[in-house]
């Protein structure tokens, strides 16, 4: 088969709700990718944020292939003792005094918590304020949240109850107050977004706003989570700030579907059983997997390695920005950083992708940059190479 029968197949039998790009993958291992007729590609944007640790990570695989033979699903009315280990390891590495609410991906978990918010709001309180320019998935509820137009068009009428106000604007989040918010919902950097990084000084402020008030706050965590910043979630780069809900997906199970709500112990107990399921949530063999993606990031100092790798790969991305006029700016942190173009970024885009490098374009200007957390600097410097090549021939 070809990478033109797959697309014949997919024409035919495929919903068309994304836009691809003309490679059909087949294998791949850490930061590399084969396609149908054996190219290799260099992976910057490994699975949207997903496969933290690259492609097929060796504990997740013999992780993976040892439950599969054991157990690989059971419901939610029984225990699951790998659920309790990943639960208290999710406690412990948040740092977040409470409990875990186990389902299948980022949409799901930020369903979870909205649901979580308006128990804790009695029905009397159901108001969630979130940021525009934010993304929070594709179900109903949470395209309501996301503040972007072009997410909900043609999907009226929305879950009423969202507010929508400017990021990092705390004068828009105090005049919010009237509308009696339940909670107030945000990525600490937007991604799909084009990589907007919260300041210090607002976060802190909303805090105290929201305590006074008793508002929750629910950080989306999905793709900021794990890692991918240098600590385990953004939210530890606050110091100070602790939310009361953080949700998490992509990278936790190093490829596997899972999504996760952590939710401090006074806001979980909102929680009565029946009130909240997920049929597939926690499964033996993805949290199996999830252990895996953990034991690794610890064992290999992958936390380090983010942080050394980013300001690495920042510092090289900053050089560019010295020799190109056309780049605008570089925003980010640990190894989700983008590069603002102020022009030609599609192109720029493509001719990465001819050139076998993969990487991300969000917002039609931002280039999204986000390797695996175990990428070396050998890695890096072949992306730049090529990314420095490509800017070199449009300018
Ligand atoms: N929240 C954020 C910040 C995301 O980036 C995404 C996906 O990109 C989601 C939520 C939705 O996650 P999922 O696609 O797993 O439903």
């Amino acid at each position: 088969m070809k990478t033109r029968d797959v697309i014949k197949l997919y024409n035919k039998y495929v919903m068309n709700t994304y836009s691809r790009i003309s490679i059909s993958l087949v294998k791949g291992k850490g930061t590399k990718l084969v396609d149908l007729e054996q190219n290799q590609y260099l992976d910057f944007f490994p699975g949207w944020g997903v496969s933290i640790l690259g492609h097929c990570p060796p504990k997740v695989v013999s992780h993976v292939k040892d439950q599969v033979r054991k157990l690989i699903h059971i419901p939610n009315n029984y225990y699951n003792h790998l659920q309790a280990r990943l639960a208290k390891m999710i406690i412990r590495i948040s740092g977040i005094k409470g409990k875990v609410f186990f389902c299948n991906s980022g949409a799901e978990a930020n369903e979870a918590a909205f649901k979580l918010a308006r128990a804790y709001g009695r029905e009397e309180r159901f108001v969630i304020i979130t940021m525009y320019n934010s993304f929070h998935g594709r179900t109903l509820a949470c395209i309501s949240a996301t503040g972007q137009e072009k997410y909900k068009k043609g999907f009226g009428p929305l879950v009423p109850g969202f507010v929508h106000i400017p990021f990092n604007d705390i004068r828009a989040l105090k005049n919010c107050l009237k509308k009696n918010p339940v909670a107030v919902m945000l990525e600490l950097i937007q991604g799909e977004g084009g990589i907007n990084v919260a300041c210090y000084d607002y976060v802190m402020e909303l805090q105290r706003i929201c305590r006074q008030h008793d508002i929750l706050i629910i950080i989306d965590e999905v793709q900021t989570g794990m890692g991918r910043t240098g600590k385990w979630f953004a939210f530890q780069h606050f110091d100070g700030f602790t939310p009361d809900i953080i949700t998490i997906a992509k990278g936790i199970a190093g490829g596997l579907p899972m999504g996760i709500m952590v939710a401090r112990d006074e806001v979980a107990e909102y929680f009565k059983p029946g009130m909240h399921a997920s049929t597939f949530g926690g499964s033996p063999l993805v949290c199996k997997a999830a252990l895996g993606v953990i034991d690794t990031i610890m064992k290999k100092k992958l936390l380090k390695n983010t942080q050394d790798m980013g300001n690495y790969l920042w510092e090289k991305l900053n050089q560019l920005k010295e020799k190109y006029e056309i780049i605008k700016e570089i925003r980010g942190m640990g190894l989700m950083l983008g590069m603002e173009l102020k022009d030609k970024a599609e192109q720029v885009y493509q001719r990465c992708v001819d050139k076998k490098l993969l990487i991300n374009l969000t917002q039609g200007k931002v280039l999204r940059i986000m390797p695996p957390l175990n990428v070396t600097r050998k890695e890096i410097d072949r992306a730049v190479y090529i990314l420095e090549t490509v800017l070199k021939e449009l300018s």
